[in-house]
């Protein structure tokens, strides 16, 4: 197992945003997490990488302890994610924002952009290596998220909502993207909200509601789970019965 996240805990005030919350990835695995708004999927997804701390329970990877690890750690031990919220230095270009990422991984400059380069070619903004971030156009700028996060040589990458407000051809070569980074041999933990998009690329689905796990499996099974329709999927599926 890559990573097993055992009876993880977390609440804000009186919220519960993440219950006695379970799952694992294999290496190698693409893992959609959806739910609705509210379900704790960022919470998670910031326990994991380092950002919050569980309450209660363990995070393992690679069958190491990494309870509680700060941010830094946990991309040291090949931790990777993007923000829900775009998180790029739009003062800098694309490339010093991928150098922000390599340098994680390298001290020598050289190396440093030798790699920033190469995940840039990879993620299709190698053109707009002299761009300021904040020129990019929308799924660019969601692109070089995923650039910033590569750059760290992850072996887990989290992605939180990066097709969100894609049009359907720009999800489609999102999806391209993601499959590819999987091939190269990064395990992949999604959250996203459009099933069109989520059910045809992942292995397996974890459903989240109110905090905790309400379902598991393979996508074909979790769209005709009569729990995962009635508190989340209902909306979307209805139409087509
Ligand atoms: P999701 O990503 O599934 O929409 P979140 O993990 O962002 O859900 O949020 C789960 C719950 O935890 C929400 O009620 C949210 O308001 C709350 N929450 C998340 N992070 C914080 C925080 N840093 N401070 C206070 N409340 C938070
Ligand atoms: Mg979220």
């Amino acid at each position: 197992m890559l990573l097993e996240v055992k009876g993880v805990s977390r609440s804000f005030g009186g919220v519960a945003a993440n219950q006695n919350v379970s799952l694992t990835l294999k290496e190698g695995e693409i893992l959609g997490l959806i739910g609705p708004n509210g379900a704790g999927k960022s919470t998670l997804f910031n326990i994991i990488a380092g950002a919050v701390k569980p309450d209660q329970g363990q995070i393992t990877f690679q069958g190491k302890d990494i309870t509680g690890i700060s941010a830094s750690d946990a991309c040291a031990v090949g931790i990777a994610r993007t923000f829900q919220v775009v998180k790029n230095f739009d003062g800098m270009t694309v490339l010093e924002n991928t150098l922000v990422g390599a340098f994680n991984r390298t001290n020598s400059t050289v190396k440093a952009r030798e790699l920033a380069f190469d995940v840039l070619e990879w993620v299709g903004l190698g053109e707009r290596a002299s761009t300021p971030a904040i020129s990019l156009t929308p799924p660019e700028k969601r692109r070089l998220e995923v650039a910033r996060a590569l750059a760290t040589q992850p072996k887990l990458l989290l992605l939180d909502e990066v097709m969100t407000g894609l049009t359907p051809t720009e999800a489609q070569a999102g999806v391209a993207l993601i499959r590819d980074i999987r091939k190269r041999g990064v395990t992949v933990l999604m959250v996203e909200h459009v099933m069109e998009i989520v059910m045809p690329l992942v292995d397996r689905c974890v459903v989240l509601n109110l905090g905790a796990v309400l379902a598991e499996g393979l996508p074909a099974d979790i769209v005709r789970n009569p729990n995962v329709i009635g508190a989340y999927l209902g909306d979307r599926y209805r139409a087509d019965g």
